[in-house]
């Protein structure tokens, strides 16, 4: 199903390079936060988050947070790493998406929403005509729901293989 195959689909955000997203056209990045920047729920980012965004910032590209979690979690942890976020942003509804855009002033096809949700991220920027970047959960959540979605995600992303292998 074309709505659900990602641009990109790397094993853990660190891998996306400058470079690559410059191949492709891509000018700014819509970043999820659970399972994407950070554990689900937890208030510092992974290992070679900060450094990064960095790098990111470095090359000009554009960032912003988007997640479907609350304020609550959202916004110290969008504040400490210094981006402007938007929570509860009912992904895989667009226009959390169209608004980033406005915000950002890039448009749709330049930009790339990152996370590790195909039902959530990658089906949202699919929708809305923006590139879309798949991660790996990196540390699978607990809870049934989250269970059952793993399990509809699995032959999607076996079909779209990561880069690099
Ligand atoms: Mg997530």
């Amino acid at each position: 199903m074309p709505l659900l195959r990602p641009t990109l689909y790397f094993h853990s955000v660190c891998e996306i390079t400058p470079q690559l997203l410059r191949e492709r056209r891509i000018a700014a990045l819509v970043l999820d936060v659970d399972n994407t920047l950070a554990t689900h729920g937890h208030p510092a980012p992974f290992q070679g988050v900060i450094e990064w965004l960095d790098r990111m910032r470095l090359a000009g590209i554009k960032l912003l947070i988007l997640s479907n979690n609350s304020r609550r979690r959202v916004a110290p942890f969008a504040n400490r790493l210094g981006l402007a976020f938007t929570s509860r942003a009912f992904k895989p509804l667009s226009f959390g998406l169209r608004r980033a855009c406005r915000q950002m002033g890039t448009a749709m096809s330049q930009t790339a929403i990152v996370g590790d949700q195909l039902f959530t991220d990658v089906l949202c920027g699919n929708l809305a005509g923006a590139k879309t970047i798949l991660l790996d959960p990196i540390a699978p959540e607990d809870g049934p729901l989250f269970r059952f979605k793993r399990v509809l995600e699995r032959p999607f992303r076996k079909r779209y293989p990561r880069e690099g292998i």
